[in-house]
């Protein structure tokens, strides 16, 4: 059966997309650079073709940053609250598209984590920490 599209939107709720599946791919990525981008230990990366992406409102909100001397790092976010946005990916026809801000989940999962060894000292995997409902 075919999947139904998968809504995403920012935080402050102006910019929204849609997303069809099946993704291209679906990955943690520990790079330096995506710690800086997403302020997290990792990014949530998912990919989809350009055909496969429709913006639904507020694109004109959605502000670009190309990393200086990167080929193809950047990232898109919305200048209203700050979420991450998708993003065209400057080589590839692919969009990436921060699993984060996804409003409901794929069926696929992360088939691995990227840049492993750039992972942060202070990275510990999730396994290994008690978990609590709520705020601790
Ligand atoms: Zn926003
Ligand atoms: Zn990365």
């Amino acid at each position: 059966m075919e999947q139904k599209s998968i809504a995403g939107s920012c935080l402050c709720g102006a910019v929204r997309f849609e997303i069809k599946p099946p993704l291209a791919g679906f990955r943690y990525c520990h790079c330096s650079r995506c710690r800086k981008a997403t302020g997290a230990a990792h990014a949530a990366n998912i990919f989809v073709p350009q055909s496969q992406l429709t913006w639904l409102a507020g694109e004109a909100l959605v502000r670009r940053f190309d990393l200086p001397g990167a080929k193809r790092f950047a990232v898109c976010f919305c200048t209203q609250c700050g979420t991450r946005m998708p993003h065209k990916i400057a080589t590839t026809e692919n969009y990436l598209v921060p699993a984060g801000c996804l409003d409901a989940s794929p069926e696929e999962r992360p088939d691995g984590s990227i840049f492993w060894g750039s992972r942060a000292q202070w990275y510990v995997e999730t396994q290994a920490l008690p978990k609590h409902e709520e705020y601790k």
